[in-house]
């Protein structure tokens, strides 16, 4: 331990009959007191000191004892006796005669001082000990110097109250040990309680979560019930209707038929209101049935390498007529000629349905469909120059008999559309609408060139 060096001894006396113990116990307590050491350290360095004093005394004959307060540079202060035998220790060391002796102290063993082998204690002072300045040093070592030492009765008598005293701290450690066991105890059964009543708001929790997916997982099964069952009647009704709706038709054109029984002018206007309300009737048995069958999943998709070129040759052979008389186009563009793995009847469904769309609505300008490939998709494009669509009604166009209000140009079921998107998702694609009142509208249908 590096210390301040040179410093007096705070205090030196001799050990050389057995009257001495008693002094350099009774010392030690008062040195101890001094330097700011607690009570019961001074009670730990006395009786360390005492035993020691009594070995040597017995071993050597006595030592001189010095006290002194050390401090190291980063400014901790230890309380050091040093006790250098009057004559050399039996094989130069020492070992107390009680193995606790040491553990009192925070070292006690032997160490060389020039030729001498001296027996050295020492216990660190708390930092919080008031400092001692080289005035009051001075000053202790002349009080302790001065005073006199009591007689042994006089240290019997203190080491009793000592004893009492240190009696009383344990007994009042042990009371406080007991409170605190008490607390804990008392704090444990809080925690437990509390986890009990905890684990039991989570499974009541966890319950009411398994309910609430039960009831989930039932309605959304009620749900799909619900749904098939309504494909199913729709497929039913629109195919039961079929049969009778295509047979007036049958019996309309017979009875306009020049070959049979000439019909007054009125008549024949009749008959053809009935065949003209039978195959709108038609139509929209046919788009339900359509419809039905995509939802219920019972279209079956014939997938093949397609070239589009010859679609969309059909499309502007059969479609033109539908412009025809009105100042609107239809430009189909030629395709790129590489393939596209698809079914061609759906796909050209769909394309017809949004083209007959767009000539249906357009007044004036041109409907254009246009197919490109963009990295492994292929994109095809319905664009027209009509009336357009409100965002807001971008969504709601695809539901099932939706049809925007006020759009004049007559006939249609509000049934394409969502039969188109129905298609395009059996097909792997998507069909998007990008479109602003007066601005025209453009249907998009995005295809994975490898089919879906
Ligand atoms: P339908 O054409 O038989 O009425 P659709 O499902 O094909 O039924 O279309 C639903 C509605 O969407 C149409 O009634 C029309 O109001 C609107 N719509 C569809 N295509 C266009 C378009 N190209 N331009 C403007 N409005 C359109």
């Amino acid at each position: 331990m590096s210390t301040v060096p040179d410093r007096p001894p705070l205090l030196q006396m001799a050990l050389r009959v057995e009257h001495d113990i008693f002094v350099v116990r009774q010392r030690g307590r008062e040195v101890a007191a001094a330097v700011g050491l607690e009570h019961q350290d001074q009670v730990r360095v006395a009786t360390a000191l005492s035993e020691v004093a009594r070995d040597l005394l017995g071993a050597v004959g006595g030592a001189d004892v010095t006290f002194h307060l050390d401090e190291t540079p980063d400014g901790r202060r230890h309380l050091r006796v040093d006790l250098l035998p009057v004559r050399p220790l039996p094989d130069g060391r020492y070992e107390p005669q009680s193995g606790a002796v040491a553990r009192l102290v925070d070292s006690l063993g032997t160490i060389g001082v020039g030729r001498d082998t001296v027996v050295r204690m020492s216990r660190r002072v708390p930092v919080t000990a008031q400092a001692l300045t080289p005035e009051r040093l001075a000053e202790l070592r002349t009080e302790l110097g001065q005073s006199t030492p009591g007689s042994a009765l006089d240290e019997l008598a203190a080491q009793n109250q000592q004893l009492i005293a240190t009696l009383d701290e344990v007994r009042e450690q042990r009371d406080e040990l007991a409170v605190l066991n008490e607390e804990l105890q008392e704090t444990n059964r809080g925690v437990l309680a509390l986890y009990g009543q905890l684990s039991e708001e989570l499974e009541e929790t966890n319950r009411g979560v398994v309910a609430l997916y039960a009831e989930l997982d039932e309605k959304s099964a009620q749900l799909r019930a619900a749904s098939e069952s309504k494909s199913r009647f729709l497929a039913n009704v629109s195919h039961e209707l079929r049969a009778p709706v295509t047979a007036i038709i049958g019996l309309g054109r017979l009875l306009a038929d020049s070959a049979s029984d000439p019909l007054t002018r009125e008549q024949a206007q009749q008959v053809e209101l009935i065949r003209s309300s039978a195959a709108d009737l038609l139509t929209l048995v046919n788009e339900l049935l359509d419809l039905a069958k995509a939802e219920s999943g019972r279209i079956e998709v014939n997938w093949s390498e397609v070239d589009l070129r010859p679609i969309f040759g059909q499309l502007r052979g059969t479609l033109r007529a539908l412009a025809a008389g009105r100042p609107v186009e239809l430009e189909v563009e030629e395709p790129p000629s590489a393939t596209l793995r698809t079914d061609e009847v759906l796909l050209g469904q769909v394309l017809r349905n949004l083209l007959h769309n767009g000539l249906k609505f357009t007044e004036r300008g041109e409907v254009r469909l246009r197919a490109h490939l963009r990295d492994d998709r292929w994109v095809l494009t319905v664009t027209d120059t009509g009336p357009g669509i409100a965002p807001e009604l971008h969504d709601r166009i695809f539901e099932e008999f939706y049809q925007v209000p006020g759009v004049t140009r007559a006939g249609g079921t509000g049934l394409g559309l969502p039969y188109a998107r129905r298609l395009t998702t059996l097909l792997g694609g998507t069909l998007e609408l990008a479109s602003e009142p007066g601005r025209g509208s453009t249907f998009t249908v995005t295809l994975p060139v490898g089919g879906a």
